[in-house]
């Protein structure tokens, strides 16, 4: 199937009648439990454009939230992926093995930060990978107990759920959750009490003084932190703040865990987030962007922290599935033949600026902040940080019914969020841009 032209159009009110007719479909099917961002149901996409079922072009500013990083039909992942579905499309990598795991493994282990030795293990999801990287850190250090951040977000799991921070409406209702999970307060510069630039000494001491004085550093398996929070708002820690948790990590032999589902592979216009920072974790944690739009998960990470769990204890039955191992192979193929992390920088030099002149006192837009191709606007009252969600929300829809697909996150849901494919054009993403521009002028009044 040929790329789709890389531009908007309408044909038809969003949604369109067939998306209408397979939204009651769906609605009679499905439990309400699974929310949706844009009620309009694809046909097939391609670079920046997704086409849905009534034939409209809308621009993707979301990629399947950082996934399709390569675009929805990269031809490296689709030729991969159709060579492999031929040959086999399961054997059970811990019945019988296949080189596209190894590969995938070797992959990783080059391509993380740091030069020692390191091994890798494949998963299915996020979520998986975060749990395996807390199951290695306390057979590595004999210890139960695992710190997160406020605003993190790990993963719909027992133990994810209970690492992530906000309650609706992840946490709502599934109790209880997962023991030994303690929380330290995230240096969120744009709401730190002290003000931006105090908050990373302040967030630092205070995760020193919760593991040294109310939980015992000696019963801490990990410290597990996103570089940059991703639903919790795209929240960027102050400068010295990872390299300062990390050294603490390393001083009381706790395992440092970089949760880079989100921010891995690219998207910050660096291979990973950490690099940014300098920072080399010991344990890296990769999905989303990884399987080039098939489930796959990895924990990546120091030689001996990695071999810690003996034969038959870190596994599952799809863990590495070859079709997804095929397709991780040609995302990262085109990621480093197509210099996507340079793509990453330049998306950010032309965005940036543009989301930047819309911050000001009597704006809706409070903070514009991210790096790469992960970038976002926090929208309050006018000359206030007070959240304004509903403002997100409006700005989103306006941008929905041009046609423009924006996700809302962070937790007051007032974020709004860009994580455009890499391999987005400029003309396409400018257009989407511009939707963007008018929707927040149309909420400013
Ligand atoms: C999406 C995400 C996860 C969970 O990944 P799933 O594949 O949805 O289980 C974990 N951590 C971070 C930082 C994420 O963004």
């Amino acid at each position: 199937m040929p790329l789709p032209t890389q531009e908007r159009r309408l044909v038809t009110a969003i949604p369109g009648p067939r998306s209408q007719e397979l939204q009651q479909q769906r609605d009679a099917a499905l439990p309400v439990g699974l929310g949706m961002t844009m009620p309009v149901f694809v046909d097939h996409a391609g670079g920046g454009i997704l086409v849905d079922v009534d034939g409209n072009q809308i621009v993707d500013l979301a990629s399947g939230i950082a996934v399709t990083s390569v675009g929805a039909a990269d031809p490296e992942v689709a030729r991969r992926v159709s060579e492999q579905v031929e040959r086999f499309t399961h054997t059970c990598f811990l019945v019988t093995e296949y080189a596209g795991f190894v590969d995938v493994a070797n992959a990783l282990n080059r391509l993380t930060p740091g030069d020692h030795a390191k091994k890798t293990a494949l998963f299915s999801t996020g979520a998986e990978a975060v749990e395996n990287a807390v199951k290695i850190a306390r057979v590595h250090t004999g210890r139960p107990a695992v710190v997160v951040l406020g605003h993190a977000y790990h993963g719909r799991s027992l133990l994810t759920m209970s690492m992530t921070a906000k309650n609706v409406p992840y946490k709502e209702g599934f109790g209880p959750f997962a023991p030994e999970v303690y929380r330290a307060p995230s240096p969120y510069p744009f709401r730190w009490p002290g003000g931006p630039e105090a908050s990373g000494e302040e967030a630092l001491a205070a995760l020193k003084d919760l593991v040294v004085s109310q939980i015992g550093a000696h019963h801490v398996a990990a410290i597990v932190a996103e570089p940059i929070q991703g639903e919790g708002g795209f929240i960027v820690p102050p400068p010295r703040y990872l390299a300062g948790v990390a050294d603490f990590a390393r001083e009381h032999g706790m395992v440092f865990v970089a949760d880079e589902i989100q921010t891995g592979l690219a998207r910050t216009g660096a291979m990973f987030a950490c690099e940014h920072e300098g920072v080399v974790p010991d344990l890296v944690t990769t999905a989303k962007a990884l399987g080039g739009g098939l489930p796959l998960a990895a924990v990546t990470g120091r030689a001996e922290i990695m071999d810690a769990v003996p034969a038959g204890g870190l596994g599952g039955t799809y863990a590495g599935n070859p079709v997804a191992c095929a397709a991780a192979l040609g995302a990262l193929d085109t990621i480093e033949k197509q210099d996507l992390v340079g793509r990453a920088r330049e998306i950010e030099a032309r965005v940036l600026p543009r989301l930047s002149a819309l911050v000001g006192p009597d704006s809706v837009v409070g903070e514009v902040r991210g790096r790469g191709a992960m970038l976002a606007l926090e929208f309050v009252r006018p000359g206030t940080t007070e959240p304004a969600p509903d403002v997100a929300k409006a700005v989103a829809a306006r941008c929905h019914a041009e046609g423009v697909l924006v996700l809302v996150c962070g937790t007051y849901g007032n974020v709004i969020r860009l994580l455009p494919p890499l391999v987005i054009g400029d003309e396409l993403l400018d257009d989407g841009l511009s939707v963007l521009e008018s929707a927040i002028a149309a909420e400013n009044g």
